[in-house]
């Protein structure tokens, strides 16, 4: 039974438990198990039961009642076919068409059981690098697999892991980021939910890569079960010998803690990350120095995003060049994103890199509901912009994003039919910046609140072309003077929808004229 949060939240538990109450009242001559796992993709269909028996092929089935699910356990035992009406066929093209790598266990271990991340292949990774490898060779591996960071810079993995491995300094960190605040992303979420050993992995590799003993997870503070079942896993870890002291027989220590976020957007941001941990304000500071010069309490401290991180026991375990294989030209390997909003199928996917839009909402997500028209995709949150219909075969990789005007972010993809107001799309994501404003700097904090009042005026209908030109210029200036990607960034969405959609600005200016 699949116990990520989309589906706990449509009822998971209640099918779980009228399972186990089933499997205790019947005498079974098979032997049958209810367990919990991990997000297994299309999260709108939940909640999603996945029957699994030795020789035949896995079915999932969607919508699942907790009557539905008796009925679907009773024809296993008497041994005939189990009830076909919300099975999804096997070559279901939401998940036939994906590619998983991060998402390889997600929806097919217990995230609460060690021993099934490892019957997977967990921690082998881990164990080759002590033992086979030098810090220098998992750094090089990880250039060579040319992964990037999958928080929404994409600066390149391998050279950053160089310069906190190159670093001078006696004590170092590693930090996990999965204070994933963008609206309608939650890849790192379900990540942390579903397979939380394979990001506890990919941080000891880290930590042995540059030398440190000492790894952080700044987990969001509204994600409680991504938080317990990290912590879970990390004392399960620690039991096992996999984390702590000669992690698997080596010289090599390494320790987790786990810090909770409190609800501020701008702590994803590194260094009011690094504040945060630190028990101070979350609050950016300029950079340089970098955190891999002077972080964690005046370390080199290592900080990546927890898919990046999640992605490196299998560059580990199958080679970087293996990885470098998968995507396209200067993006490489697979990208996790949250297919949100008005799509048939919602719900979390991993594709290679340059895969289009239109197969990711057409092919994968099944088209627009309602037989309604796609209008356009926010991608990377508030940071991001939108990439209209015309532009629905571009790839989705680094470059060709930042081509349209918009950036790869994180991976949120909130699609819009043709009744969506672009300037109430762009009027939202700015309210949200307005909010999270930390207020260091008075471009972002004056300006996102002058920005806002001026789209409020367009949508409202009061707006003069003057407070068009107004808003453009100030979009400029505070993408330019912010000190914070928050600020610098905040204007993107009302660029991008300015772009490709000015005439909707200009018809709310001349509609109420
Ligand atoms: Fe704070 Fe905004 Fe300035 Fe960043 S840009 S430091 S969030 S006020």
């Amino acid at each position: 039974v699949c116990a990520g949060t989309p589906c706990l939240t449509a009822g998971a538990l209640s099918i779980l438990d009228s399972l186990r109450e089933a499997l205790d009242e019947s005498r079974l001559a098979v032997e049958i198990e209810a367990v919990a796992c991990g997000c297994m993709g299309p999260c709108s269909r939940g909640p999603l039961v996945k029957v699994r028996q030795q020789g035949k092929k896995e079915i999932i089935f969607e919508r699942v009642t907790p009557d539905l699910a008796r009925q679907i356990l009773f024809s296993l035992v008497k041994g005939r076919r189990p009830p076909t009406v919300s099975a999804l066929p096997h070559d279901f093209p939401f998940l036939a068409r994906q590619m998983k790598v991060v998402l390889a266990n997600s929806g097919s271990i217990d995230p609460e059981r060690v021993e099934e991340y490892v019957a997977a292949g967990g921690y082998g990774a881990l164990a080759h690098a002590l033992h086979e490898m030098t810090p220098e060779d998992v750094c090089r591996e990880v250039s060579v697999s040319g992964l990037r960071g999958r928080g929404g810079g994409g600066y390149p993995t391998g050279v950053k892991w160089n310069l906190a491995r190159k670093a001078p300094g006696e004590r170092k960190y590693v930090v996990a980021n999965g204070d994933e605040g963008d609206p309608g992303a939650y890849m790192d979420r379900s990540v942390m939910e579903s397979d939380p050993h394979r990001i506890l992995e990919g941080m000891a590799l880290a930590g042995y890569a540059i030398g440190a003993e000492q790894g952080f997870i700044y987990v969001r503070g509204e994600y409680s079960l991504a938080g317990r079942r990290l912590e879970a896993a990390i004392r399960a870890a620690e039991r096992t010998g996999l984390l702590g002291s000669r992690v698997l027989g080596s010289n090599f220590n390494f320790r987790i803690d786990i810090r909770t976020g409190a609800g501020a957007f701008v702590c994803g941001e590194e260094t009011s990350l690094m504040a945060s941990i630190m028990g101070r304000r979350g609050q950016p500071r300029q950079r340089p120095p970098y955190p891999a010069q002077r972080g964690l309490w005046g370390c080199p401290t290592l900080i990546n995003n927890v898919e990046t991180l999640a992605t490196v026991p299998a560059i580990i375990g199958k080679g970087g060049k293996w990885y470098a294989g998968i995507g396209s030209a200067a993006s490489k390997g697979t990208k996790v994103y949250a297919l949100a909003g008005q799509v048939a199928i919602a719900g979390l996917i991993e594709v290679p890199m340059g895969t289009t839009l239109r197969e990711v909402v057409f092919a994968i997500g099944g088209g627009i509901p309602g037989g309604k028209r796609f209008k356009a995709a926010q991608s990377g949150g508030p940071s991001g912009g939108c990439i209209p219909a015309g532009e629905l075969d571009t790839p989705l990789d680094y470059e060709s994003m930042q081509r349209i005007g918009t950036i790869m972010g994180s991976g949120g993809l909130i699609i819009m039919d043709e009744t969506s107001c672009m300037p109430d799309v762009a009027s939202f994501f700015l309210d949200f910046c307005r909010d999270e404003s930390c207020g260091k700097c008075s471009p972002c904090r004056v300006g996102t609140v002058e920005m806002h009042r001026l789209l409020r005026r367009i949508t409202g209908g009061a707006a003069t072309m003057d407070d068009l030109a107004k808003l453009e210029e100030l979009c400029e200036l505070v993408g330019a003077a912010s000190l914070c990607g928050l600020g610098m960034t905040a204007p993107n969405p009302v660029l991008s929808t300015l772009r490709y959609f000015r005439d909707e600005y200009v018809e709310h200016i001349s509609r109420h004229r």
